[in-house]
């Protein structure tokens, strides 16, 4: 079955193509004509990844899996969820997403956040499929690691000495919010498949 696989971002292509089952054959956006993406309209990352996954799929009619993930801090009563992409302004920059959080949170003891994820299954015409995934952690002083991306160097999950980008995709890949998402997903695609063949 063909996927594709809507993000312009390298590194969750990469995570996200690892995790698929082999009969699953993925495209990128630049293996197909389309015109991207760059809105996120809704103040929901639900409704955020259902937007982006429809946008494709009506281009290229190819089942399209599309993801939407927020950081949410509790001292900053949930900042910046759905508008993690965008926290320190336009455009988008990692760099100073991380310092402006570390900033906020220069004076502030209670640390903890979660990541969360929202990914859309878009099948096909009005049939689509939410599946969610959280890792819950903490977030550090200072940034740590080179590995992954977004704020990967100031988040270390629960149970865990390392930040996110102090593990190898590999590692990341077992525990993230990502994985557990397209963990139901694929069980999903599994469910899906053996119908496929019970119809003939
Ligand atoms: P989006 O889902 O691409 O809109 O991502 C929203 C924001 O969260 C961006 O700043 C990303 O860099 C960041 N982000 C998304 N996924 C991850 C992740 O797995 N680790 C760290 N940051 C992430």
């Amino acid at each position: 079955m063909q996927l594709l696989i809507a993000t312009t971002n390298e590194h969750k292509f990469k995570e996200i193509k690892a995790l698929l089952p082999s009969w699953i054959i993925p495209y990128s956006l630049k293996d197909v004509a389309v015109s991207t993406y760059h809105e996120e309209p809704h103040e929901d990352l639900i409704h955020n990844a259902e937007h982006k996954a429809r946008f494709y799929f009506e281009q290229t009619q190819v089942p399209t899996l599309a993801d939407d993930t927020g950081l949410f801090v509790e001292a900053l009563n949930g900042a910046p969820g759905v508008h993690s992409a965008r926290f320190a302004g336009e455009p988008p920059n990692d760099e100073a997403n991380r310092k402006k959080l570390l900033q906020l949170l220069q004076n502030e003891t209670n640390r903890n956040a979660y990541f969360l994820t929202a990914l859309c299954f878009y099948l096909q015409w009005n049939e689509i499929h939410i599946f969610l995934g959280k890792l819950q952690g903490t977030i550090t002083y200072e940034e740590r690691g080179t590995f992954g991306f977004g704020y990967d160097p100031i988040f270390q999950p629960l149970n865990s000495n390392k930040t996110l980008a102090e593990l190898p995709m590999q590692e990341k890949n077992r525990i993230s919010h990502r994985f557990q998402a397209i963990q139901s997903f694929v069980a999903f695609l599994k469910r899906y498949e053996s119908s496929l063949f019970r119809r003939g």
